[in-house]
């Protein structure tokens, strides 16, 4: 059995320089975490051994310092963050402050946003914080409720697949052919390389393997990129949730990783696979 790794995999600049700055402020004096810096478990749990605190509610701040994570926040949660006493520590990631300018340009353009992506994700929370109108949407039914506007500004959490943030912008242009649309693309190119190199990699394969958390978008999106290519796809978050059966007569096993996995836990699921191949050839 052959294990295919994908062109691109696993976490990108964004989330590890996130993580080595929860890390430095760690050192520094104690901190929280408002929200997950990450969507993986594994890393939250070495944050939290280094004595990281994680909130999803300011008001449960106990530290003097609150780190904004990677997602990045809004204007108004800073203010109020601020208003509370608290310094605050931004690992917002650039690419993410591309899309928040994004966002600004149409409004001061005079557009009325919409985003695609997930309306209770922090980023899209984040994106959306400082409006006072605007809407989110992540299919087609979305598309199809949305009001008339003369002049619609569309934007991508940086994390949806682009393919279908393509498609939901032709949609809008379909649906509202009196309006002026403009689109922006703020997919950001790490995920855009890993969908990409999944999409070469699954269809090469008999198995796809995607290593990530469960509350991790791009990893969700990568399991539905891959499965559109690749009849015999799993999610995994550790190598503790590989199950032998899967790769029953595969010849091929196909390896890609959300961008908020470690490169050891992709390490040790491959190493897992390994394993069970190991296993199968001695019964
Ligand atoms: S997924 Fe993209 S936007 Fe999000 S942290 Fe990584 S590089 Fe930045």
């Amino acid at each position: 059995m052959r294990i295919l790794r994908a062109a691109h995999l696993g976490m990108c600049f964004g989330v590890r320089d996130a993580i080595a700055l929860a890390l430095e402020h760690a050192d520094a004096g104690p901190l929280t975490i408002l929200g997950d810096l990450v969507h993986n478990p594994t890393v939250l749990n070495a944050l939290q051994a280094k004595g990281i605190a994680v909130t999803q509610d300011l008001a449960l701040v106990k530290t003097p310092t609150l780190m904004v994570t990677a997602h990045g926040t809004s204007e108004r949660t800073l203010a109020r963050t601020r208003g509370l006493g608290l310094a605050v520590v931004e690992a917002t990631c650039p690419l993410v402050r591309v899309a928040h300018r994004a966002v600004a340009a149409l409004v001061r353009d005079g557009y009325h946003v919409v985003i695609i992506g997930q309306r209770d994700h922090v980023e899209v929370r984040g994106l959306t914080g400082d409006l006072d109108r605007f809407d989110v949407v992540l299919d087609d039914d979305d598309v199809l409720a949305l009001e008339a506007h003369p002049r619609l500004g569309v934007a991508a959490q940086t994390t949806q697949a682009v393919e279908k943030v393509r498609r939901l912008v032709d949609l809008i242009r379909r649906r509202f052919p009196q309006s002026d649309v403009r689109f922006i693309d703020t997919v950001c190119k790490p995920t855009k390389d890993r969908q990409s190199a999944a999409v070469e990699m699954a269809r090469q394969v008999d198995v796809v393997i995607v290593v990530g958390g469960q509350s991790s978008n791009n990893t969700h999106e990568l399991v539905k990129t891959c499965a559109r290519y690749c009849a015999r796809v799993h999610h995994v978050q550790t190598d503790a949730d590989v199950r032998p059966e899967w790769f029953d007569a595969a010849e091929v096993v196909g390896l890609t990783a959300g961008t908020s996995t470690p490169d050891d836990v992709i390490d040790r699921v491959e190493a897992r696979i390994r394993q069970v191949e190991a296993w199968t050839q001695t019964v």
